[in-house]
């Protein structure tokens, strides 16, 4: 058995008060929280390693290579990734916005012919189709719309069922012969549904498409594997899932990985560099991390890794059911409904919501003086909203440190809201 009230205490940002009241943070969907260990982590390699990564020939270098690849192979073994030295198939980004912007520019950049023959999988034409679903975050809809309008490709998308979970059943129709990119949000972070995947990779690898998941919501809460998954790409944050900001990760199959272009240029994923002929890129992982890394945040987001993997997915996960039973109990309030699967199956426990009558933020602001945090707004997700014939919603979203009385104390304040603000 796992003491998560244990584990709360190792958050020091928790133990404090709010507008008078104890701190209830329900907006790990934006951002979670921090234990102590990553925070010191971070502090830890500014004070004994801090230098720049593969150069240096002094020991400090050696050092800060050594922890970073370190972290590297943690975080691969956290999505059940490859870690070993030429088999990496886990690439450093800024975030998961920063990941599939990557992949969308590399695909861009495979249209225009670069990467020469191996990168022609990747490349789109008039007429190609890239799908997405009417449950994504703006990160992947934006990046592979623009991907659309600069290669003439057309966009499609997965239509939702009445409680917002992608209709995984239409995979045949949606995807055609023409379809080369698929992009779709593996947990959606309006409706904390969880999206059966396996039809659409399934259907994209019948017809030769790239499957990318948007893994940002499942990570942080779900055990997930993604060779078993068998999709081709995936990318996430790490300051959703314990770590730091300013850093994410891009998963790849290891063949993908080789034959993808780059998207960014510039120092440390050069072999070669002419001022007449092109440059001779280096193998991945290294070929998608140009520039100086955020060692020190891939340091703390590999001990936020390992920090997760202590505890075990699995046990992450029973815990954060029983506070998503406890959130959905919103769902019974005169005037409150409930934006996302009402039942407590396949899903986490981000619960959006809305208040008939009363603007979220209004919500917000009497839920936040009573000192808990929840999410207002439309979470970048405006086509999900307006399938819900809204323009926002309130969110609250669970963390590993919540407990089941963190969310009564949210399901008790919103039942005040409605008489509050009649
Ligand atoms: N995808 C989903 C499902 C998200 O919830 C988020 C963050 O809110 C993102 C992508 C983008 O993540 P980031 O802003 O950390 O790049």
């Amino acid at each position: 058995m796992v003491d998560f009230a244990a584990i709360r205490v190792q958050f020091p940002i928790l133990d404090q008060e709010i507008h008078g009241h104890p701190l209830v943070y329900l907006d790990s969907a934006a951002t979670s929280q921090k234990p102590q260990c990553v925070i010191d982590a971070e502090a830890e390699f500014y004070r004994t390693i801090n230098a720049g990564v593969h150069r240096g020939a002094h020991e400090l270098a050696a050092r800060s290579t050594v922890a970073f690849e370190e972290a590297r192979a943690k975080v691969a073994r956290l999505v059940g990734a490859n870690a070993e030295e030429g088999q990496e198939e886990i690439v450093v980004t800024g975030g998961a916005t920063a990941g599939l912007n990557l992949l969308a520019t590399a695909f861009g950049n495979a249209s225009l012919g670069r990467g020469g023959a191996a990168a022609k999988r990747f490349a789109l034409k008039p007429g190609d189709e890239i799908v997405v679903s009417k449950a994504e975050h703006h990160s992947v809809l934006l990046p592979f719309q623009e991907l659309a309008y600069r290669t003439g490709a057309t966009l499609k998308w997965f239509d939702l069922t009445e409680d917002g979970r992608i209709r995984s059943d239409t995979a045949d129709e949606v995807i055609t012969e023409r379809t080369k990119v698929v992009a779709i949000t593996h947990v959606g972070n309006t409706t904390g549904a969880i999206t059966d995947i396996a039809p659409i990779v399934r259907r994209a690898h019948e017809v030769g498409a790239v499957f990318i998941l948007d893994a940002c919501q499942s990570v942080p809460h779900l055990k997930v594997d993604f060779h078993a998954m068998d999709v081709d790409f995936a990318a996430w944050s790490a300051h959703k899932m314990y770590g730091p900001t300013g850093v994410g990760f891009l998963y790849g199959k290891r063949e993908l990985l080789e034959a993808l272009p780059p998207a960014n240029f510039g120092g440390s994923m050069v072999e070669l560099a002419w001022m007449d002929q092109p440059a001779q890129y280096m193998e991945p992982p290294a070929r998608f991390e140009a520039g100086t890394q955020p060692v020190a945040q891939v340091v703390a987001a590999g001990v936020a890794a390992e920090w997760m993997m202590n505890i075990g997915l699995e046990n992450i996960e029973a815990h954060e059911k029983t506070i998503a039973a406890e959130l959905l109990k919103l769902g019974d309030i005169d005037g409150v409904r409930i934006l996302g699967p009402r039942e407590n199956v396949d899903r986490i426990g981000t619960v959006a919501f809305d208040v008939a009558g009363v603007h979220p933020h209004d919500v917000g602001q009497f839920i936040d003086a009573q000192g808990i945090a929840i999410r207002v707004g439309h979470h970048c997700a405006q086509p999900v909203h307006r399938h819900f014939g809204l323009y926002a919603s309130n969110r609250a979203s669970s963390g590993v440190y919540n407990s089941v009385d963190d969310a009564k104390a949210l399901v008790e304040a919103v039942a005040k809201v409605r008489p509050f603000f009649k």
